[in-house]
């Protein structure tokens, strides 16, 4: 089955600048941006600029360029938050993908959680 991406996704939108965003941090591959639901002091999101719906997606069609942009975009941010181990007390990354994953937005993000004890890992939904 191929990757179906979604251009009227919100953060295909926010891409375009159909949606005003909190950008902490942009560069040639990647925009990283407040949570409008914040689950802690930090928590930011990191997207690839380019289509794709998740990791697995990104994984098997992202350039090499953009993979490398990507993945230095969401070091960069980590060091922007403070949380990385050289500065703080380190953070979670989060990269849901589809139903099981519980994915709200179909656009490939990782969230960068930080500032406090983030608990467990994850709680059973059933
Ligand atoms: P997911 O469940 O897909 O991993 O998480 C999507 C995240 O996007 C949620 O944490 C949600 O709060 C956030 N979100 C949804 N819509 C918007 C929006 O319009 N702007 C921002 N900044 N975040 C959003």
């Amino acid at each position: 089955m191929a990757y179906n991406y979604d251009n009227q996704n919100i953060f295909a939108k926010i891409l375009r600048g159909e949606i005003p965003n909190n950008t902490v941090y942009e560069s040639e591959h990647a925009l990283a941006f407040r949570d409008i639901q914040p689950q802690a002091p930090t928590h930011v999101l990191v997207i690839p600029k380019g289509p794709y719906v998740s990791f697995d997606h990104f994984a098997a069609d992202a350039t090499d360029a953009e993979i490398i942009g990507y993945i230095r975009a969401i070091s960069e941010v980590c060091k922007a938050e403070g949380v990385t181990l050289t500065q703080g007390e380190g953070f979670r990354m989060i990269s849901n993908a589809g139903a099981h994953g519980v994915q709200e937005v179909p656009h490939l993000h990782v969230h960068i959680l930080g500032g406090r004890n983030m608990g467990r890992m994850i709680a059973r939904a059933d």
